[in-house]
């Protein structure tokens, strides 16, 4: 059997294959491909029972061609430097394909959530920081982690809080990371940010006609139906963004294993009996799947298959058997490069990840310049523009001698929320994403992955050219 590619080798066929089609001077694309600077950190973690553990953790710099770089850190028992790297080097052609003005990076702690109590998790959070504070590799203007897999706002606060002891009365300490609570200058959204973006890139592709026609099905999300792979952050939002807009979520998949009903799931039902400890695989459903043959259920017959788990979970051994005609990629790398050879062949669309999940950073991006700026989105004009639009309506029912009704008035005469802002921001980003990769890849006449790093590659490049380092 032929050895596994190392992910970022992965990341860097698909480069090559955007490369391919561009033309810039002698060692530019090198540059882009390569990765700055990858950190390997491993600290002492003296556990409850007073045993020692050394705990290893990385943060990679994949580029430096905007600052801050940016990039969630996850805790997983298979985080490598060639996950980070590949993970980073993501977030740069994420980034750029978004218009979001960060570098790209990554972090990532080799533990297993589940394996340690909330106090040997909140020391090693704590120390993880400390030693990004000691190399550069957290600060506003230098580098700004976020959530990724197994990390939520717990967290997060206390990364900002043991960067906030060390930053000396920094003003803007609190845009150190993002994906806070609100209380601790979090951004309204963020939370459900990615599977919002999510659902927006699927809204976007089914909205095709013509893309829709050649994979044999209609227009809309109403009555699609959605196997989804980890009831997580990115893939629980998904799958309720998508239920609420029509859509049936036939199948779910997490760690014990895979439900299916082609009546549709509950998504809420079921990651509340998660949440309480419970099994999906103890719920009522027509098939299911034990264990790690759970994976099997990426094969169920469906029209959209969204992995929001793992990377490399669809590869050449199941490319061939899966069934679904959309896949759009909620996980960082779900997709092998050999798999999508396989699945491009056979006419399936891949959304790819870098433009998927893009909705996370997006929001992040929110999150950071409100930190900056140190006042809530719609604080200074949200009651102006609702008295404004109030004024308004008043004169126009004064000049027809007609009165609005009342719901239709209160609807209209409002301000928008931060809540409203940073959802509008998002869905502006995921339309336009799409529009771009979509309309790039009917030119070049290529797939919507290799049009997106086209996008993000071209993007990068002009950065550099720009600041008069390449010609
Ligand atoms: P999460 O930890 O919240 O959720 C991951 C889910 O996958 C968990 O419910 C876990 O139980 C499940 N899972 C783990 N192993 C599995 C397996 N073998 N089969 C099925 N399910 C399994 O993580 P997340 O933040 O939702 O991240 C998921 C993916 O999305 C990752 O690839 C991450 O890099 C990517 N992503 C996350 C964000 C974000 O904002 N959180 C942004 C962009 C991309």
């Amino acid at each position: 059997m032929a050895e596994p590619v190392p992910f970022f080798e992965q990341v860097n066929r698909y480069f090559d294959r955007a490369a391919d089609l561009l033309d810039y001077p002698p060692g530019l694309l090198p540059q882009i491909k390569a990765c700055n600077a990858v950190y390997h950190v491993s600290f002492p973690l003296k556990r409850d029972d007073g045993s020692i553990e050394v705990i290893h953790a990385w943060r990679a710099h994949h580029s430096h061609h905007k600052l801050p770089v940016k990039g969630g850190f996850r805790l997983t028992s298979h985080a490598s430097e060639d996950e980070v790297t590949a993970l980073a080097a993501l977030m740069t052609y994420k980034c750029a394909l978004v218009n979001v003005p960060y570098g790209g990076a990554k972090g990532a702690i080799r533990i297993e959530k589940e394996d340690y109590s909330v106090a040997e998790l909140e020391r090693i959070i704590r120390r993880y920081t400390f030693e990004l504070v000691r190399i550069n590799c957290i600060g506003p203007g230098l580098d700004v982690p976020a959530p990724d897999m197994a990390v939520g706002q717990r967290e997060i606060s206390w990364m900002l809080d043991t960067y906030t002891a060390l930053s000396h009365g920094e003003v803007s300490s609190v845009a150190c990371v993002t994906g806070k609570p609100v209380s601790q200058g979090g951004v309204r959204g963020r939370v459900e940010a990615t599977g919002r973006g999510v659902f927006f890139a699927i809204r976007e592709a089914v909205s095709r006609p013509d893309d829709m026609k050649r994979l044999g099905l209609s227009t809309g999300i109403d009555g699609k139906r959605v196997v989804v792979q980890g009831l997580g952050n990115v893939g629980y939002h998904a799958a309720k963004f998508l239920a609420e807009a029509g859509a049936l979520i036939v199948g779910v998949l997490e760690r014990e294993g895979a439900i299916y009903d082609s009546s549709g799931l509950d998504v809420d039902k079921i990651n509340n009996h998660r949440v309480e400890g419970g099994s999906l695989l103890e719920l009522g459903a027509e098939e299911k799947l034990d264990g790690p043959n759970g994976a099997q259920g990426l094969e169920w017959d469906c029209d959209i298959l969204v992995p929001a788990a793992l990377e490399g979970v669809i590869d050449t051994h199941n490319a061939e058997r899966i069934q679904a005609k959309i896949i759009a990629e909620g996980a960082n790398g779900p997709t092998t490069s050999a798999a999508d050879t396989i699945l491009n062949r056979r006419g399936i669309l891949q959304l790819p990840d870098l433009y998927v999940n893009a909705g996370g950073v997006t929001v992040s991006y929110f999150e950071w310049v409100k930190n900056l700026s140190h006042l809530r989105f719609g604080r200074m004009d949200r009651r102006f523009r609702a008295s404004n639009r109030a004024e308004m309506m008043s004169a126009v029912e004064s000049l027809v001698g007609e009165s609005f009704p009342a719901k239709l008035f209160d609807k209209v005469a409002v301000g928008a929320s931060e809540e409203d802002l940073v959802n509008s921001g998002l869905e502006e980003t995921m339309v336009e994403g799409y529009q771009e990769i979509h309309r790039i890849s009917g030119e070049l006449g290529t797939d919507l992955r290799t049009a997106a790093f086209v996008n993000a590659i071209r993007k990068v490049a002009t950065a550099y050219q720009e600041r008069g380092i390449f010609p």
